[in-house]
């Protein structure tokens, strides 16, 4: 029924598990716009470029910035982190359901440049399971993973901010909440304003 595309911001603490998610959302829901990200850290193993980041180097990324390349952009545990403007720009403008999935500091500048997007934020059932995704992924030195750790108390004070919390307790689960969640979107009223006016409009001077 809304013609009207729903920005949707996905957050969530490091090692929430966030990446297989979107992976499972993607395949399972692909009329989602994921935004591909540009970002100066190496590429894990298996990561392509283009597919999972545009990985760039520092000063690629800084000519970016100073040409107003990224809708936003952030330091990440001594990375750059930025969303390429072009895209967000045309798939909203052509009415599409767009995700970004990007840490807190983008997802509060995004709500200050567009107010309506939706902030979703994932979360692990516990802190214990946090940990045990973190180390168990096997992708960090022991160092990035206590500087993510650390970030989560800054974050988990940021967390009211966000529209909703998503428990990623089974992938399966979380990827139908955020489906769900981004669907029920659609019915408020703000993205059916043409819908309504319709209502206003032809009553006005209706006679049976
Ligand atoms: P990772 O290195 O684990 O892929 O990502 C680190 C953090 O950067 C994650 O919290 C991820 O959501 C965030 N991130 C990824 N892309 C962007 C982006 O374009 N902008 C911002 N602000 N954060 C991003």
């Amino acid at each position: 029924m809304s013609t009207r595309g729903v920005l949707t911001v996905i957050s969530g603490f490091s090692g929430a598990g966030k990446g297989t998610v979107m992976k499972a959302l993607m395949n399972k829901y692909p009329d989602y716009k994921l935004s591909i990200s540009a970002t100066t850290r190496s590429p894990r193993n298996g990561e392509q470029d283009g597919k999972d980041y545009f990985f760039l180097t520092k000063d690629k990324f800084e000519s970016m910035i100073e040409d107003d390349g990224f809708i936003e952009w952030a330091k990440y545990v001594d990375n750059y982190y930025g969303t390429p403007r072009e895209f967000v720009e045309s798939n909203l403008s052509q009415g599409k359901d767009i995700i970004l999935e990007i840490e807190m500091q983008g997802a509060l500048i995004i709500k200050e440049k567009f107010p309506d997007a939706l902030l979703l934020f994932i979360t692990p059932p516990d802190f214990d399971e946090l940990v045990k995704r973190l180390v168990g992924r096997g992708t960090e030195d022991n160092a990035t993973i206590n500087k993510r750790i650390a970030r989560c108390n800054e974050e988990a004070d940021v967390v009211a901010k966000y529209d909703y919390l998503v428990i990623n307790d089974t992938v399966d689960a979380c990827v139908e909440r955020i489906n769900e969640i981004i669907s029920n979107e659609h019915f408020k009223p703000k993205y059916n304003e043409e819908l309504i006016k319709q209502f206003s409009l032809k009553s006005s001077n209706f006679s049976i």
